[in-house]
């Protein structure tokens, strides 16, 4: 008798751990991921936070939130809603706003929404499954990439957090 790959127990879920210049909401058990983002995850957000002048004495928050459907069922994405006390989708209007009076050089340095969203594109390894695209989606995912093409409609759904997947 041969042992069945679907008797394999699932991979051990762990929760997304706050670093030594950011704080990570805890989330409840059901919301835990996997050890291979939680680690992931860990290095982007530790390189953002000291890049973005947080220390351990002055971390930045980051908030998550439970996702629920496709790779959230399996432990393998995450949501961000929100950095330093704002929510992205409150970063994104003043990244509007500051690119309509001509002030997107500031505003790189001050945005931490614009901020989070490209260490996590520039840093990160994430998952692409074969004929999709890169699974990093957010507020400026049209007008930074990766995946510039996204719909209009996956795009309003994220226009308040970024999902990340691995
Ligand atoms: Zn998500």
């Amino acid at each position: 008798m041969s042992c069945s790959l679907a008797e394999a127990p699932a991979p051990a879920r762990v929760p997304i751990s706050s670093g030594r210049a950011y704080r990570a909401t805890p989330l409840p058990p059901g919301a835990f991921v996997t050890p291979t983002l939680a680690d992931e995850l860990a290095r982007v957000l530790e390189r953002f936070a000291v890049e973005a002048s947080f220390t351990a004495d002055r971390p930045v928050e980051i908030l998550f939130k439970p996702g629920v459907v496709g790779h959230h069922q399996v432990g393998r994405a995450a949501d961000i809603y929100a950095v330093g006390g704002r929510g992205l989708d409150a970063w994104k209007a003043d990244w509007d706003a500051a690119a309509t009076r001509g002030a997107v050089t500031d505003e790189r340095q001050r945005n931490l929404g614009w901020r989070l969203y490209k260490a996590i594109q520039t840093y990160g390894r994430w998952s692409q499954p074969q004929g999709y695209p890169i699974q990093i989606f957010g507020p400026w995912t049209r007008s930074e990439g990766p995946w510039r093409r996204i719909s209009d409609a996956l795009l309003f759904a994220h226009r308040d957090h970024i999902h990340i997947a691995k």
